[in-house]
């Protein structure tokens, strides 16, 4: 059997849901199970209403609900168009239905005037079963025979709501139970959702539908994952900021893995670890562009070097001063226990004799955070950076890269200052440098990096 994943804009609307079907009846002979995301942003839709109800503005609510139900009731019409007209009810009926069941949630938004992290869940749920239940109609209009299933009753997870981890043994026995991939019929998912033991929805953070996509591959040994975005792989930089960007034809499991850990947003940082497991190829590749290149992550490939370039905004550097640290021992775990305790995630660290500086992933750092650090010495908070990474496996075997890195960095003709960068930090796991910029430097410093490293060739060289 194989997986086949479909984002967002892939789904953004009933013509691409009849296009994403074309492709799956391309691959019905291979057993496939079809996990999708919810339409276009419908996620980002969810939340401004869930944040519009809870801060009163019911009619603002309101109007966004209506846009959300158009837009779906559109995309079904299209989809529908071919079947006859007791069926055609039938899905009118169904997706109401959905509606229907969404509204005391937000109507009790604007009564308690609170969003919790499960009631969030709760909420982003309907975007991916508003989304599924579309292209199942869409299946059943293009006469290819399919199966809706329900990813909360499949998915297992614990309940940290907004970003559940998965248990992979009680979903595997359930997905290994309820689902039976046949040639010749399309099986249908939600990615992003899942349920706890007890039943109650969760999400597996923004972006878990491909790590739902591997998830159900592992459960049922796929023999290929098949992520379908809107871009032609997963390439050297952000295509979006760098246009040059290329195509990289093949990255390890871990390569991928550090890339979206990184800021490649292309497939979610967990996505890799279920297809490790089971040694599951994956393929991520164009639904506007299905013959056109795509990547391939597995185990090794033959190629080494710099494979791509990858940036996160938003970053925040803490920076902690105490002349105490001197010569004194148990400083970084008093340190670390204050972020464990406020369950702030570190990233990179940097110390001198005197003083730690950590970048947190945050654009503000909670007051709280800062206010216990504090117990320690001066704290320093600076916002608006950037952490860029250049990432392939063993790319510091070779001396130079750093060296190039830097000349890379230095001014232009067209911009004479130099790019500061602040911070760096050499991956311990030799597949990553990264170095933290001003965050309006870092379009600028991409562009020099890539300019260098790729413009050539496809491995830094
Ligand atoms: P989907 O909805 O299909 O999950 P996403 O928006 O989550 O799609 O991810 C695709 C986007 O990731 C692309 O449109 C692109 O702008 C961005 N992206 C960031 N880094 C990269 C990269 N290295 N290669 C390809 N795309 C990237
Ligand atoms: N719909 C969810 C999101 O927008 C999950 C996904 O698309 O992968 O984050
Ligand atoms: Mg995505």
């Amino acid at each position: 059997m194989i997986v086949l994943k479909f984002g967002g804009t892939s789904v953004g609307d009933g013509q691409r849901i009849l296009q994403v079907l074309e492709i799956a009846r391309t691959r019905l002979a291979e057993a496939p199970l079809l996990v999708s995301s919810a339409m276009g942003k419908t996620t980002d839709l969810l939340l401004d209403i869930a944040a519009r109800a809870v801060s009163g503005d019911l009619s603002g609510a309101r109007e966004l609900r209506e846009q959300l139900e158009q837009a779906h009731q559109e995309a079904l019409d299209v989809v529908l168009a071919r079947l006859d007209p007791e069926r055609q009810d039938y899905y009118r009926e169904q997706q109401r239905e959905l509606f229907r069941e969404l509204a005391p949630l937000v109507q009790g938004l604007g009564l308690i005037r609170e969003l919790s992290p499960r009631t969030s869940d709760a909420l982003l749920s309907f975007g991916e079963r508003l989304s599924t239940a579309i292209i199942r109609c869409g299946a059943e209009a293009m006469a290819i025979p399919a199966t809706l299933l329900d990813s909360r009753t499949l998915i297992v997870t614990g309940n940290t709501f907004g970003s559940a981890q998965p248990d992979f043994t009680a979903t595997t026995e359930r997905i290994r139970t309820e689902v039976a991939p046949r040639a010749g019929h399309l099986l249908i998912a939600q990615g992003f959702i899942g349920a706890t033991p007890e039943g109650i929805t969760t999400t597996l953070g923004r972006g878990g539908s491909d790590y739902s996509a591997t998830i159900f591959g592992m459960a049922l040994a796929a023999e290929r994952v098949e992520i379908w975005t809107d871009v032609n792989g997963i390439m050297t930089a952000d295509p979006r900021i760098i246009p040059e960007a290329r195509t990289i034809p093949e990255l390890t499991y871990n390569e991928a893995a550090e890339l979206s850990f990184f800021g490649a947003r292309v497939v979610h940082p967990a996505t890799m670890i279920p297809a490790v497991e089971k040694g599951i190829p994956v393929v991520v590749c164009n639904t506007f562009d299905p013959t056109g290149p795509a990547t391939v992550i597995r185990d090794a490939v033959a190629r080494k070097g710099l494979r791509a370039i990858a940036a996160r905004a938003g970053v925040t550097i803490i920076t902690v001063h105490s002349s105490r640290m001197l010569n004194a021992w148990g400083f970084l775990s008093r340190m670390f226990r204050i972020f464990d305790e406020h369950r702030v995630i570190v990233d990179l660290i940097a110390t001198s004799e005197v003083s730690v500086s950590v970048s947190v992933d945050m654009p503000e750092p909670p007051a709280v955070l800062t206010a216990a650090l504090q117990q320690l010495g001066s704290v320093r908070v600076d916002r608006n950076k950037a952490v860029m990474s250049l990432v392939g496996e063993g790319i510091w075997n070779d001396t130079q890269r750093i060296q190039q890195t830097f000349a890379a960095l230095a001014p232009t003709e067209n911009d004479a200052s130099p790019i500061e960068v602040e911070m760096i930090s050499l991956g311990s796991s030799d597949t990553n440098l990264s170095l933290v910029l001003p965050q309006d430097q870092m379009g600028r410093a991409m562009e020099q990096l890539h300019h260098r490293f790729f413009r050539f060739s496809l491995n830094g060289e």
